[in-house]
C-alpha cells in the first residue's frame, strides 16, 4: 500500500478513535497497526508483530474439563504484540520490541508504513526479557535495531537474567553489547523522569521482574494473560511460561480487579486482535 493511502486510513482511524473513548478500529493489513487510540494528547498504536496460536496443552493441570469447554479446538488465538506511543514532546516510545525481523516480526515494516524511522524511537520500555519481547531490539546482523533509543529494564528482571537464574544469559549479553551506555534499570513502582506521565508497576510472577506500565487510563500489561479467552474469566489458569504460578495468579487477579474497578483499557502483548480490552 502506498504511504499516502495508508495515511488517509490512519487519519480516519485517529478521527474515529479521538471522537470516542478509545474504541478499537477495524483490523488493517498485517503491516499496519491494528488500532490507534488517543489518550489525552497521546496516541497509542497497537502493532501485532507476529501471529500466534497457543495450544491448550500449555494450560493443563488446573481444570482440564473446563479447559476443553473453553478451548474445544485445543488451541486459542493470541499474538505477539508491541505498543508504540507518540508521546509528543517525549517522542516515540516503544513498549517491548517483539520477536525480531529474522523470526518474521513485522515491527520494522509497520514503523516504515507509519513513516517512522527506527532512529526516531527515543525510548523503549521492557516488560520482561523473554525473547518474543526483546528479539526485535536487534537487527538480523546482531546490531542494535534502535540506534538512538534508551532502554528501560526492570532491575529485578535484569538481575534474574544476568545471574543465570532464568537460564541462558545470552539475551542480557546481547543487550549489554548493543545498547551499552543506554541501559537504564529501574525499580518497578518508580516513576521515570524522562516520561513523567508514565507509572511503572511491579507485576511479578510470569518472570521475577515482570513489570507493567500505566498511562492515564491505559495499562500496558505485558504477559499478564496468554490466553484471553480462558484467563479473563478464569485467572487461576497459568500458562507453562509463568515462572512462579502462584505469584502470577495473584498478580493477574489484582490487575484484572483494578481494570474492572477503574474501567481501564488493557493493552496485552499476547492479546488477539484488536490487542486491547476495555473494561
Ligand atoms: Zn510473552
Amino acid at each position: 500500500m502506498k504511504k499516502n493511502t495508508f495515511l488517509s486510513i490512519l487519519a480516519a482511524l485517529l478521527v474515529t478513535a479521538c471522537s470516542g473513548s478509545q474504541q478499537p478500529s477495524e483490523s488493517q493489513s498485517d503491516a499496519l497497526p491494528d488500532n490507534v487510540y488517543c489518550v489525552k494528547k497521546f496516541q497509542i498504536y497497537g502493532i501485532q508483530d507476529h501471529d500466534q496460536t497457543l495450544s491448550a496443552e500449555l494450560f493443563k493441570g488446573y481444570n482440564d474439563s473446563l479447559l476443553t469447554q473453553v478451548m474445544p479446538t485445543g488451541e486459542t488465538e493470541a499474538g505477539i504484540n508491541v505498543f508504540l506511543v507518540d508521546f509528543g514532546e517525549f517522542g516515540y516510545i516503544l513498549f517491548d520490541a517483539g520477536i525480531g525481523a529474522d523470526k518474521g516480526g513485522r515491527l520494522m515494516e509497520t514503523l516504515d508504513s507509519l513513516d517512522i524511522s527506527p532512529n526516531e524511537i527515543s525510548q523503549i520500555f521492557i516488560t520482561h526479557l523473554h525473547f518474543d519481547h526483546v528479539g526485535g531490539l536487534f537487527n538480523p546482523d546482531g546490531t542494535a535495531a534502535f540506534p538512538s533509543a534508551n532502554l528501560y529494564i526492570p532491575q529485578p528482571e535484569y538481575d534474574a537474567w544476568s545471574s543465570g537464574k532464568m537460564g541462558d544469559t545470552k539475551v542480557v549479553e546481547m543487550i549489554d553489547r548493543c545498547y551499552e551506555g543506554r541501559i537504564n534499570c529501574f525499580t518497578p513502582g518508580d516513576t521515570i523522569d524522562s516520561v513523567l506521565c508514565l507509572v511503572t508497576i511491579p507485576a511479578y510472577g510470569h518472570t521475577p521482574g515482570h513489570t507493567i506500565y500505566n498511562i492515564e487510563d491505559v495499562l500496558i500489561v505485558g504477559d499478564i494473560m496468554h490466553a484471553v479467552a480462558l484467563q479473563l474469566d478464569h485467572p487461576e489458569f497459568c500458562a507453562r511460561f509463568d515462572a512462579d504460578p502462584a505469584q502470577a495468579v495473584a498478580t493477574r487477579k489484582a490487575v484484572l480487579d483494578r481494570a474492572r474497578t477503574e474501567h481501564l483499557t488493557l493493552c496485552g502483548m499476547h492479546f488477539p486482535r484488536p490487542l486491547t480490552i476495555k473494561f
